[in-house]
């Protein structure tokens, strides 16, 4: 996998390709790679004839108070990865000197509505660091296509409507949310986890599952079934939303998702899965 750190290079090589009349795909990551990047990256190769990664830790999606400063990095497992997962072209950006966002950088891309609750309600700007990111990374890759993870379903869908509200000529494709053998959704916070707070952590997808299959379709209790479950230090929020817009349900009418996140220790964990109307 060729690595290139530097914006101009990157876009000589993705521009002169798309001159080409190739398609190129795109999987924006913050590193510290597992099973579900390369998952991403499986889902672009066939349906693109170039396929970049992105490894960028951004400062802008993380609050003050937040694993900035100690966010796990293995730069060369990471490219290591990318080449065995086909990979043609691995961008991690130069943060040295003027880093990524040039010192006067101005502009805030934000989609509302959509980034109100779940996370957006409890990580305030988060959402905003997001899209103004991947705009930028978009800008600097000219996609034709972009996988993101359902892991992030939130995400996902913020993602889709920047673009389609900004009309960008890309391709968004979301991947399935992949688990370790236990369940438990694979993430590189994980690496922060202790024995005793990755059991608990398993306590999120069973409450998730748990309601999932439930016959039960009043969602205040399936809420209170699923809240019983969890053995978070701290639950940030469990939810059951319309699996399109995010809003909240009173009932299990439609196609709908459930959503969890909370804390194990100083991990914040999310988790997520569908549940079908019955
Ligand atoms: P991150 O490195 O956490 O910013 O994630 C980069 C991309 O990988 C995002 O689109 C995530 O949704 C996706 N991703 C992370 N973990 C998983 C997972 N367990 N399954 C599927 N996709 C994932």
């Amino acid at each position: 996998v060729e690595i290139i750190t530097d914006v101009a290079a990157l876009q000589a090589r993705t521009l002169g390709w798309r001159a080409g009349g190739l398609r190129v795909g795109f999987v924006p990551t913050m590193g510290f790679l597992h099973r579900g990047h390369t998952s991403l990256m499986s889902l672009a190769r066939p349906r693109c004839d170039k396929v970049v990664v992105s490894i960028f830790v951004n400062p802008l999606q993380f609050g003050p108070a937040e694993d900035l400063d100690r966010y796990p990095r293995d730069p060369e497992g990471d490219a290591a990865k990318c080449e065995a997962a086909g990979v043609d072209l691995l961008f991690v950006p130069d943060t040295a000197g003027g880093g990524f966002y040039p010192g006067d950088f101005s502009t805030t891309v934000a989609v509302s509505g959509l980034t109100s609750g779940l996370c957006g309600g409890k990580r305030p700007g988060h959402f905003e660091g997001v899209t103004t990111v991947v705009a930028r990374l978009f800008g600097m890759v000219q996609p034709s296509l972009a996988v993101f993870g359902e892991k992030d379903y939130q995400q996902l869908a913020v993602i889709r409507r920047m673009v389609r509200d900004l009309a960008m000529p890309i391709e968004v494709v979301g991947g399935p949310l992949v688990r370790d053998d236990d369940g438990l959704a694979l993430s590189s916070r994980n690496a922060y986890l202790s024995d005793e707070q990755r059991a608990r952590g398993l306590s999120l997808h069973r409450a998730l599952v748990a309601i999932a299959a439930s016959p039960e379709r009043e969602v205040a209790a399936l809420k209170a079934r699923g809240q019983a479950m969890i053995e978070a230090d701290r639950l940030d929020y469990l939810e059951i939303v319309d699996a399109e817009t995010l809003a909240p349900l009173a009932e299990v009418d439609r196609p709908a998702r459930a959503l969890a996140a909370g804390f194990f220790g100083a991990t914040r964990l999310i988790d997520n899965v569908a549940i079908a109307p019955k």
